[in-house]
């Protein structure tokens, strides 16, 4: 298997599977993004308990890389604090960025990395993370 492979298996495997799709009513946070250059939009819905999250999901629809980054980070933010998510947030803008990151909180987001040869795809793939930046800097 190639890297290629293994790359868009991860991205569709995110995009059909999501453990972490839906509404939520009764979220304690909720906020909204959209990336209309693609015409992504996503809806996040955050449970907070205690200064952790304890849920994460989200609604939308758009393209595949889009949806997938938003399940991923929603995997990685779930039973992190409020600091712990902002830091991973952060470290997923460096990234992107093409700065020195600590991957260690990345988990299996660093796959996104090569979008850096993308640069249209970088606010697919940047969008539930700014969404998310914004609901928990509130
Ligand atoms: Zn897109």
């Amino acid at each position: 298997m190639s890297f290629d492979d293994i790359y868009s298996d991860f991205i569709m495997h995110h995009y059909r599977n999501s453990g972490h799709r839906g509404i939520d009513k009764e979220s304690d946070l909720m906020e909204k993004g959209a990336n209309l250059s693609c015409g992504d939009e996503i809806t996040l819905f955050v449970r907070m308990k205690e200064g952790k999250i304890t849920s994460l999901a989200f609604d939308g629809h758009g393209c595949a890389i889009s949806q997938a980054s938003a399940s991923v980070m929603a995997d990685l933010l779930e039973g992190k604090t409020l600091e712990e998510a902002r830091k991973t947030l952060s470290n997923f803008s460096k990234m992107l960025r093409g700065e020195i990151f600590d991957e260690n909180l990345l988990g299996d987001a660093v796959l996104f990395e090569r979008l850096r040869e993308y640069p249209m795809r970088i606010k697919c793939v940047s969008l539930a993370w700014k969404t998310a930046e914004r609901a928990l800097m509130k």
